[in-house]
This record gives C-alpha cells, sequence and structure tokens, in this order.
C-alpha cells in the first residue's frame, strides 16, 4: 500500500478543526513540501451541510504545492461519499477523510480513484 507522510502539528490542526466545524463539515486543501504535508488552506464559501456536495462548488487553486484535500465526516464513515469519489477523481491527488470523533486513529488517506494509502506521521 502506498504511504503518505503528513507533520503531526498538522494532523493536530485538522482534528481541531473538524471538532469545531462539528456537526458540518469542513473542508481544505493540503499544501506538500519535500513530500510531507504541512499546511492545510481552509476552503472558501463552505456552507452548513451534512453531505460532500459543496465539492463541486470549489475554486481549485493554480498553486502547484496543493496535492490533495482534506474533509470532515459528521457521521463515523471513514470511506468516501460517491460525490467525494468524483472530486477526488477530478482533482488527482491524495484525500483524507476525518469522521467523528475526530481521533488520530480515525483519519483515512485515499488515491483519487478512492484506494486506501497508508499515513505516516513525522514529529
Ligand atoms: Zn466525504
Amino acid at each position: 500500500m502506498r504511504t503518505i507522510k503528513i507533520r503531526r502539528e498538522l494532523l493536530e490542526y485538522l482534528l481541531q478543526l473538524a471538532r469545531s466545524a462539528y456537526p458540518n463539515e469542513f473542508a481544505g486543501f493540503l499544501r506538500e513540501k519535500d513530500g510531507i504535508f504541512e499546511e492545510v488552506l481552509i476552503a472558501p464559501n463552505q456552507y452548513p451541510g451534512r453531505n460532500s456536495v459543496f465539492f463541486n462548488h470549489w475554486m481549485l487553486p493554480l498553486d502547484e504545492s496543493i496535492k490533495g484535500t482534506v474533509h470532515s465526516h459528521p457521521s463515523p464513515a471513514f470511506w468516501p461519499s460517491e460525490a467525494d469519489l468524483r472530486f477526488f477523481s477530478k482533482f488527482g491527488g491524495v484525500h483524507l477523510i476525518i469522521p467523528w470523533p475526530f481521533t488520530e486513529d480515525d483519519v483515512r488517506a485515499y488515491t483519487s480513484s478512492g484506494e486506501e494509502v497508508l499515513i505516516e506521521i513525522i514529529d
């Protein structure tokens, strides 16, 4: 299985964002530096809702360091929804899903075709 790397501080920040958005979802883009996800850009124009349709409304930033996305699920569903998969396939890259209850162990990462990848946390 493929592995992606994420900085621990970033992962902890993403978990906080997921908790504070609950019961809504939050979403953002992930920036990579030297093969490690280091930063999140919060998606603009988020609105309350319990599904992922907002992905379709995103303007994808023209920034080559953006190599993935992240969003939370207000439920224990750690797998991508059909809307998620449609978005992933358009975007490419790697996609994190943070399901409720938003602990480190809940986080999953997927390729643009929806295959799970391992997450390595870098201190
Ligand atoms: Zn989703």
